[in-house]
């Protein structure tokens, strides 16, 4: 889970790591008044789950309240790698000397801890680590490691640090080092990390991300606002569509719209597709015991991405039963309609009920049925998803 700068520097103060001081605004008049209680030239930075914001001028400045509210009004009307900015962080505005690097990740492969230390900042690290790899300096450490203050000298020294500030800033990487290890973090960042043209070492940016699946052990990060919360900036707008609805589903590179029962039969779906030369464009999982309300969204999600030409639709019957299925795709039928054509099969706990379903529906409104084909148990799976294909290559 993502945090927002300011909710990082939040916690960077916590464990005292010096961040500029800083006001947060919701609308250009807010951004007026609190460039007049600052009194001097402020840094506006947009508050989006992304990097690259400098790049993508999500970050300006304002030497007097009327130019940062022109600002602040540029800003709200952007959008910042896709985001819509609703929050600007107002900051005094460092004088930069030099931008450091600071960053700290797991490595999975390994079980460590790394700490990631660069005289260059402000860049990608990314970047760096293609052109001068020899310029970051790495260490390792065992999750139950301590860190030690000849560690953060060594930091220091790397980041050529003079010798009457090498124990500051060693701190500032031993206070990091701990704020990751007790808040359960995945990342964490700070890019660039400062020096000030008056000699003071302060973070002007954080990036932190945290392990969603131990947020219940920080409680306090409730007090202080942070929520959980989606990564949103990794997902599509169909994925997070999807994630609102509480339905697994994943955007694939292919043009056939996948409705399969469980995860399982969606893996082995995507497989007998694929045999069959064809593109899936999703993945997906019903989630177990799917209402109708729930089948129909799935099946909105797949009727309504353009890239989809047919949907290969498949169900075993287990606890959720075929019947339960078919009344989903009734109801999606009646509510929404069909408008690509779909080929599916359903077996297992009910099929001959859900099937009968099916044809009575069918007798009432034949009109509903135009773009669905669909079968029992005597026609196999394969033979399904060799039609998906045929459907799919038609219509393109
Ligand atoms: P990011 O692009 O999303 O990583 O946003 P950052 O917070 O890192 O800001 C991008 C760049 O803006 C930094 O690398 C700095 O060069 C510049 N910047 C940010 N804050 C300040 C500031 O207070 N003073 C000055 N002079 N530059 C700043
Ligand atoms: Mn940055």
């Amino acid at each position: 889970m993502r945090l927002y700068e300011h909710e990082g520097k939040d916690l960077f103060s916590k464990y005292k790591i010096p961040v500029p001081q800083g006001r947060l605004a919701k609308s250009a008049e807010e951004v007026f008044e609190l460039a007049g209680e600052f009194n001097k030239p402020i840094v506006l930075k947009s508050q989006v789950l992304t990097g690259g914001r400098g790049k993508a001028g999500g970050v300006k400045f304002g030497s007097d309240p009327q130019e940062a509210k022109s600002e602040a009004e540029g800003l709200f009307d952007l959008k910042v790698g896709g985001f819509p900015v609703e929050k600007i962080l107002i900051e005094e505005k460092l004088k930069i000397e030099k931008e450091l690097y600071l960053g700290i990740t797991l490595d999975r492969a390994n079980y460590k801890i790394v700490i990631l230390v660069c005289a260059e900042g402000g860049v990608e690290i990314e970047e760096v680590a293609r052109r001068d790899p020899q310029k970051i300096l790495k260490l390792s450490f065992d999750i139950d490691e301590k860190f030690y203050q000849f560690q953060g000298l060594v930091i220091a020294k790397w980041l050529e640090v003079n010798s009457p500030q090498l124990r500051e800033v060693g701190a500032i990487a031993g206070n990091l080092f701990r704020l990751f290890k007790d808040y359960d973090a995945k990342l964490m960042e700070i890019n660039p990390l400062v020096l000030t043209s008056d000699g003071k070492y302060i973070a002007a940016d954080s990036r932190i991300s945290l392990d969603d699946d131990a947020l219940f052990r920080h409680p306090d990060l409730k007090e202080m606002g942070i929520e959980k919360r989606h990564e949103e900036g990794e997902l599509t707008p169909r994925e997070i569509q999807a994630r609102e609805r509480d339905i697994p589903y994943l955007d694939l590179e292919g043009d056939i719209g996948m409705f399969p029962g469980g995860a399982g039969f969606g893996i082995m779906g995507n497989d007998f597709i694929s045999y069959f030369d064809g593109k899936p464009a999703n993945f997906m999982d019903s989630g177990g015991g799917p209402t109708p309300e729930r089948l129909a969204n799935m099946l909105v999600l797949l009727d309504e991405n353009p890239k989809v030409k047919a949907i290969f639709a498949a169900r075993f019957g287990g606890i959720s039963r075929c019947d339960d299925f078919a009344k989903g795709v009734i109801k999606f039928l009646k509510e929404h309609g069909l408008s690509k054509p779909m080929v599916m099969r359903m077996t297992g706990n009910m099929w001959q009920e859900g099937v009968r379903m099916f044809e009575e529906a069918r007798k009432e409104n034949p009109k509903l049925f135009e773009k669905l084909e669909f079968h029992g148990i005597e026609v196999p799976i394969e033979e399904i998803a060799k039609k998906a294909v045929e459907l799919a290559k038609e219509a393109g």
